[in-house]
């Protein structure tokens, strides 16, 4: 065996049977049964037994048309999680260094280490603030930095500009994953034709609500676009994520309107949350929020929810030993959520 693979935990989220589920970041509107079943339509029509096409020319131009993208710089991937196994794999040698952030999105340094990069991780600093200038220094010599703007699981996001110094100023590639971007108003997509090495990864998991589906793209040069390509697994993406994809990118008020009530609902659990006393939250461009509650452990907190019936997510890393992350659920599910977390700090 792979040492790393021994020594790495399984990546785990505990999943109680809670009724208010706020612990990984999903859309909590499902897709409207009409969507659903014009997709069981077009399932039904295609043939089972034959493989996916190779070729996925219709996706590709909805997709980055969406994205206001080329479809030449467009390759999809089963989740955006392959897409950042493929970027890893497409861009590190075993033993090359890549540079990510901490606390930030566990599986770029999982999947590294699984693959024998060298991983150095940059701190993030004050209430979780990206510092550009300590990345570009731990950058040198690294073949690959790769970072989510908004950050998972901070919330926080790195400015067009401060993304603009990095890429600028690193001689490796520049991954800026936008798992987020749509409930953040911003993307550092334009920056692409400035920035040959620069490469940004987005999902249908979340914006989207599909996360049961699994898709995610990349979107790039042309020529970085065709090495992912050849480096991917053939046949990852089966039949069922591009019809559902397809479907909901033909509803796009309906997706901008999602989008808008999770960014409502945000502000108001945050003021929420800053009205308790005792709860620091971190102000968040997503559909979480981040949050420490002072003079109590976040694992009594995290317990006392769930034995309230709210699942919210909790960490076992040093940085965020102190802290939980709520997703912005239904409104009913969000004033429950503040309710019980008040009830949970008054019981001492
Ligand atoms: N990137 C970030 C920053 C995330 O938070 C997540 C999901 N939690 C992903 C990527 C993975 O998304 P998926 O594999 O569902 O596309």
């Amino acid at each position: 065996m792979n040492p790393a693979c021994l020594a790495i935990k399984a990546y785990h989220v505990p999943q109680e049977g809670c009724k208010i589920k706020l612990n990984q970041n999903e859309s909590p509107y499902d897709v409207p049964t009409q969507i659903k079943e014009r997709v069981f339509k077009t399932l039904g029509r295609a043939p089972w037994n034959r493989y996916p096409p190779l070729e996925t020319k219709e996706l590709l131009d909805r997709i980055a048309d969406y994205a206001g993208f080329s479809a030449r710089g467009t390759v999809i991937g089963n989740s955006s999680n392959e897409i950042i196994q493929t970027i890893l794999l497409a861009t590190c040698e075993p033993g090359a260094k890549m540079v990510v952030v901490e606390p930030g999105f566990s599986i770029y340094a999982r999947l590294g280490r699984i693959l024998g990069r060298d991983v150095q991780t940059v701190s993030l600093g004050k209430d979780f603030r990206h510092e550009p200038d300590a990345i570009i220094a731990a950058a040198q010599g690294a073949r690959l930095v790769m970072l989510a703007s908004p950050n998972n699981p901070t919330g926080t996001i790195l400015e067009i500009p401060q993304i603009e110094a990095i890429a600028r100023s690193i001689r490796g590639y520049l991954a800026v994953d936008e798992a987020y971007h749509e409930f953040s108003g911003q993307t550092c997509l334009p920056l692409v034709e400035k920035y040959k090495r620069l490469m940004v990864i987005r999902t249908f998991s979340k914006a989207f609500g599909l996360a049961g589906i699994r898709l995610g793209y990349l979107l790039a040069r042309p020529e970085i676009a065709a090495v992912m390509a050849k480096v991917k697994l053939p046949f990852s993406v089966g039949i069922f994520p591009p019809a559902a994809a397809s479907e909901m990118l033909g509803k796009p008020e309906y997706i901008r309107q999602t989008v808008e009530t999770i960014i409502r609902e945000r502000e108001k659990l945050m003021r929420g949350l800053d009205k308790i006393k005792g709860v620091k939250p971190i102000p968040s461009r997503t559909n979480f929020i981040l949050f420490k509650t002072r003079g109590q452990s976040a694992h009594r907190v995290f317990n006392g929810l769930r034995k309230k019936g709210v699942l919210v997510r909790n960490f076992d890393i040093p940085t965020l030993q102190d802290w939980l992350r709520v997703t912005v659920g239904r409104p009913g599910e969000n004033e429950i959520f503040l309710k019980k977390l008040k009830a949970v700090l008054e019981e001492r």
